[in-house]
């Protein structure tokens, strides 16, 4: 290699914004300075070094043959890689170019089946954001406008693009950006300015896709939508492969045909992912069913984008219906969809020209699959279901005509080349047939001229055969090489024999080269029109697909109803939420699931949830939210039975302490969340909140709770489940017409034993709160104190000031007022006077003063007094609870 080698390098490198060169030098792709070492880190390959101009270089290489798989290894890890092919210079010199950038949102090679999303977000005139997704593995490309960054950020989310072009304005937002970077696993690629704006995005998808798109799709000329278009459309122009061919058509959604689901509920609900980050144990995981990649990734968006649309819905529960009730004629649909490829994917493939014969054949054996699942439906009691309208949607003569087409074409065990001919059956193309059958004549005349050569001229071991130095050739023993004829002329020896060649062997062997040669020529120029004319039917193949996949995901949910005992839930415009006997559809596949009711409507809109740590509240509320998803989702819900009024939305908040213990969230961030849910949700969303205002001292949280809890129930008018250790919100349910309340259930009776078994029964009313004092009476604590426990609770639940007992001196007594009109404590002295709102001392505070009331209390037996009333049952565990029992008892023994 020439000394300029690591110079050109460098310069192609200056050039590409990409993270990465590949540059190819002679059979290898090379990669020299930062870049070799980066590579080697990552791909464990052995570093040499390369000198140039004195100094010393690293260097790393792949052969030629082996770019793909080091290429998609780079990108999925998150690289964009440049790679620039070498070519020949007039004068003989080599030269190189860039034609290719390889990224994570723009790689045809992928060797994932999930969908692979490039997304562009541009923010617009007061506060609109647009949003642009493209999977350019199967030509999927939507567009769509959101109000606001919440919004912005929860569409991103559900689609979880692999890369992200943020617009000119995103760029400097650095909130927007930075919850982007924490939440999305994607690489930020930073694009020409200009390439977002509104002109040239508008021009570019004209250019594309025809001058009355917009209009037909319903967008606005200046919507910040199509500035995303446009900028995904130039980028993926820019990559230099033609797979934006098969980005046939652009698809406008409005955020209105799906339920909203923020980030963080999509988080908190464990769609696709745990809040661990596995997908095992998710909702989606848990589901799915499916047997080909495409009905996956359907299914997979079914659940992430849940429809409002009851008729949609509606047909999508009559065919989950149909099919989950037979059984036989759902098993014969999944065995018919086991012989289907990744349409999407084959025609995405044909379009960038990286599709060979096998992909031909995929397709041909792909479209075939529809007429057999409507042979597999006829007769059955799914020729009733919307399974045969789901099948009649791709244009089925046009599928017909080109899986005739290619029949025709190609033959069944076609080569992996497309060069080498061997491709087409006979009869495809009347040139390429006289090819075959001149270049098979010669070949019989080769393979029976060493017989004809031994006849002729009575020679004994004759073989006649090609290499590359010699070309064809006579080869005869050395005992008879002298008996040849004169016409023979010898062209080499060998040890045992002597080679020669004729006239007429030079003629037929200039022949069937050329011959051989117009026959590659013309296969491949065949084959490139077929693969073009069967990328430009890139719609009907998406059409097919699309088809295909929605009989999976749908023969899916069907199978997953049937083995789980799922319902049919009965979808209303109504309000209500009724579910008998509903379970956790994750929980209930590892657990022996104890199952619930839940009765939600307009007049009891607002539950409060109670119960003790642990005890199923948490997993009450996500089931909740989870058969609504899901009905929503078109699917059947594990319940006995239920009634599910469609939502708009649904919002989940954790409280930040629960959320903490996993060192995820902030306070700050919870109440941020809150504040999205408040202004957001509406009377027809559902809303979850587990424990929130937890994350901060006991009387701001409850005060938050509290007005929370108000503002949901007056003026948002939400569906609502809060599960609260805020004992006091349970009054509410008093003055509130629609809040009422529900308790997990508990058995644990005092003198039982020290068994609490969690019965996981969800029953109406507020928690027992003396739970915490059966435990500690059930753990021997002290009779005085377990009854003055008793007493402190009588006075806190009758909302009466409780004075403090002290024991000698003359301290004051001091009071504890909590006040239900104003939601918060007041501390009050016992000359009434207040002081002061919001201390974070406990309720009832005891005062080591002069004792006042009742029998006089020594100061440890004061001390562990004021350390129980201070221990929120509901906070710790039991065991941790125990504990401190034991040793409360301890020091009041001594
Ligand atoms: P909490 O929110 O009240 O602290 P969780 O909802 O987190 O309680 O549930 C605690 C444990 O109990 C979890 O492991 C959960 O799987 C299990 N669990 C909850 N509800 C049920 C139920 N109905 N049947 C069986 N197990 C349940
Ligand atoms: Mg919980």
């Amino acid at each position: 290699m020439s000394q300029g080698i690591v110079e050109e390098f460098l310069s192609l490198k200056a050039e590409t914004d990409a993270d990465l060169l590949m540059m190819q030098c002679g059979d290898f792709y090379e990669l020299f300075a930062d870049d070799a070492e980066t590579v080697a880190d990552e791909l464990d390959l052995t570093i040499s070094q390369k000198s140039s101009h004195g100094s010393s270089y690293p260097m790393a290489g792949v052969p030629l043959s082996e770019l793909t798989p080091y290429l998609t290894a780079l990108v999925e890890r998150g690289y964009r890689v440049a790679v620039a092919d070498q070519f020949d210079a007039e004068d003989g010199s080599k030269y190189r170019e860039i034609t290719r950038l390889a990224s994570p949102g723009t790689l045809v090679e992928t060797t994932d089946d999930d969908a692979q999303y490039l997304a562009a977000v541009v923010e617009g005139k007061s506060g609109e954001y647009g949003l642009a997704f493209a999977d350019i593995t199967t030509g999927r490309f939507l567009v769509t406008a959101v109000d606001g960054a919440d919004a912005a950020s929860a569409e991103l989310y559900r689609f979880a693009p692999t890369e992200l072009l943020p617009g000119p304005e995103v760029r400097t937002d650095d909130p927007l950006l930075s919850r982007l970077q924490e939440r999305l696993d994607a690489t930020h690629t930073l694009r020409p300015s200009d390439e977002f704006g509104p002109g040239r995005a508008r021009h570019r998808v004209r250019e594309r896709f025809g001058e009355s798109t917009l209009e037909s799709i319903g967008l606005d000329h200046d919507s910040p939508a199509v500035q995303a278009a446009g900028a995904i459309l130039a980028y993926v122009d820019d990559t230099g492969l033609g797979v934006s061919a098969a980005m046939s058509r652009l698809q406008h959604y409005r955020p209105d045909d799906h339920l909203d689901l923020d980030a963080t509920t999509q988080r908190n609900l464990e769609l696709v992912e745990t809040m661990q980050g596995g997908s095992e144990g998710a909702l989606f995981d848990t589901i799915d069913a499916t047997v080909s990649s495409p009905g996956r990734r359907l299914l997979r968006e079914w659940i992430t984008r849940p429809r409002r649309d009851q008729e949609l819905l509606a047909r999508r529960h009559d065919a989950v219906e149909s099919l989950a009730s037979a059984a036989l004629a759902r098993e014969a649909l999944r065995d018919c969809l086991d012989d289907a490829y990744d349409l999407e994917r084959l025609a995405s493939r044909a379009a960038s020209g990286s599709a060979d014969a096998g992909d031909l054949l995929a397709v041909k054996q792909t479209l075939a699959v529809l007429p057999a699942l409507e042979d597999a439906i006829d007769d059955t009691p799914l020729a009733t279901s919307p399974l045969p309208d789901v099948l009649a949607k791709p244009d089925r003569a046009a599928a017909a005509d080109l899986r005739e087409e290619l029949d025709a074409a190609i033959r069944d065990d076609p080569p992996k080349t497309v060069t080498q001919g061997g491709i087409f059956r006979e009869g495809y193309d009347e040139e390429l047939d006289e090819l075959i059958e001149r270049h098979e004549e010669l070949e019989r005349f080769l393979d029976t001229l060493a017989d004809r050569e031994k006849r002729e001229h009575g020679l004994s071991h004759v073989t006649v055969d090609r290499n590359k130095t010699d070309g064809y050739y006579i080869q005869v023993g050395k005992s008879v090489a002298d008996q040849v004829p004169e016409h023979y002329r010898e062209v080499k020896t060998l040890k045992n024999s002597k080679r020669f060649v004729t006239d007429e062997l030079e003629e037929k062997e200039r022949e069937i080269m050329r011959v051989e040669e117009a026959r590659g020529e013309l296969e491949y120029e065949l084959f490139e029109e077929l693969r073009e004319r069967v990328a430009a039917r890139a719609e009907l193949l998406q059409d097919a697909g699309r088809a295909i996949a929605e009989v999976d995901a749908l023969a899916s949910l069907a199978d997953h109803a049937a083995r789980n005992d799922w319902t049919r839930p009965e979808l209303t415009d109504g309000d209500a939420l009724h579910v008998e006997a509903g379970r956790h559809p994750v929980v209930e596949t590892t657990t022996e699931f104890v199952p619930n009711d839940l009765h939600l409507d307009r007049d009891r809109r607002f539950l409060i949830v109670t119960g003790p740590n642990m005890s199923g509240k948490s997993t009450y509320m996500r089931q909740a939210a989870l058969i609504t998803l899901l009905a929503q989702a078109g699917s059947f819900v594990p319940a006995r039975s239920a009634e599910v009024g469609l939502v708009d939305g649904i919002y989940t908040r954790v409280g930040a302490l629960d959320e903490l213990a996993q060192g995820r969230s902030t306070f700050m961030v919870e109440m941020q969340e809150l504040s999205n849910i408040l202004h957001s949700a509406t009377e027809d969303s559902l809303v979850i909140l587990d424990e929130v205002g937890r994350g901060t001292a006991t009387y701001d949280g409850i005060s938050i709770a509290w007005a929370a809890t108000e503002y949901l129930h007056n003026e948002v008018r939400a569906k609502t489940l809060f599960a609260t250790h805020y004992h006091e919100l349970t009054t509410l349910a008093d003055h509130l017409e629609g809040v009422a309340n529900v308790h997990v259930a508990v058995d644990g009776e005092p003198g039982e034993g020290n068994d609490v078994t969690f019965l996981r029964t969800v029953r109406d009313g507020p928690t027992d709160r003396s739970y915490g004092i059966h435990v500690a009476d059930l753990a021997g604590v002290p009779g005085p104190v377990v009854d003055r426990a008793g007493d402190v609770l009588d006075r806190l639940r009758e909302e009466k000031a409780i004075e403090a007992r002290g024991s000698g001196g003359d301290g004051e007594t001091k009071q504890a007022v909590f006040d239900l009109s104003s939601g918060s404590f007041a501390g009050a002295t016992s000359a009434g006077q207040p002081s002061g709102g919001a201390a974070d001392t406990t309720p009832e505070t005891v005062g080591d003063g002069g004792g006042v009331e009742g029998e006089a209390v020594d100061p440890e037996a004061a001390d562990v007094l004021e350390e129980l009333d201070g221990t929120d049952v509901a906070e710790i565990s039991p065991i941790e609870l125990m504990q401190r029992v034991e040793e409360w008892q301890s020091r009041l023994d001594e």
